[in-house]
């Protein structure tokens, strides 16, 4: 079931791309499925695993160490890094300073980073206004345990497809006006899920995070 999934989004992928040479990693969100669920996804040949909490993320990560490329795509509470930043390859809501100095203090090594911002302004997401994001990067750059590669963003559930669209270009826009300054390593756009990935991937997504419509169905 999950590979007759995953060839669906891939073929979907393939012809939302602009280029051939356009890569897109796929990550798997588990964070609704058991530990077992999840050692079925992995079997499946998903390599990159999205969770979104410290209490579902920690048991996947004694059950599999560091077999898959963990991705923490929730926000972070300052009182839990301490708990999980060792264990994270890329985190996707960094999006203050309280929890960037948290990690600077606790990380033993350095973290990929996406920076989430808040492109719709909406008041109940997290995520940095985009006005703000600029001073941001100045006063996380000189930070040792963080290592920027892109900005992620998640669309409001109420938007209508042109709008949500419209999100993804400005967060491309914004990534390729960073780039001049922080290098061309600061290249990645984390962006669409289940109902929007096409879209995302129209616009330049590199990681796209996809629950329900992949693993959905390994839930009980
Ligand atoms: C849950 C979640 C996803 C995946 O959502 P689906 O709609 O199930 O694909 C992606 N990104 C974040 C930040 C999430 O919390």
């Amino acid at each position: 079931m999950i590979q007759q999934q995953l060839k669906n989004i891939q073929s979907l992928i393939e012809q939302a791309k602009q280029t051939p040479a356009h890569q897109v990693e796929i990550i798997a969100v588990t964070k609704q499925l058991s530990v077992e669920q999840t050692r079925i996804v992995l079997d499946a040949g998903l390599q990159h695993l999205g969770e979104n909490r410290p209490q579902g993320f920690l048991p996947k990560v004694e059950a599999f160490g560091h077999e898959p490329v963990w991705h923490f795509i929730g926000s972070l509470q300052t009182r839990k890094v301490r708990d999980v930043i060792d264990h994270i390859d890329f985190l996707h809501s960094l999006d203050r300073m309280s929890l960037a100095q948290e990690i600077q203090k606790r990380a033993t090594k350095p973290v990929k980073c996406f920076i989430q911002v808040n492109v719709s302004g909406e008041d109940s997401k997290h995520g940095l206004a985009v006005k703000d994001v600029r001073d941001f990067i100045e006063q996380v750059k000189p930070m040792d345990k963080m290592e920027l590669v892109g900005l992620m963003t998640m669309a409001p559930l109420e938007a209508s497809r042109e709008e949500i669209k419209q999100q993804f270009h400005q967060l491309r826009l914004l990534r390729d006006e960073l780039r001049e300054n922080l290098g061309p390593e600061f290249k990645e756009l984390s962006m669409g899920m289940s109902g929007d990935y096409e879209l995302a991937v129209e616009e330049g997504a590199t990681f796209i995070r996809i629950g329900t419509a992949l693993v959905g169905s390994l839930k009980e």
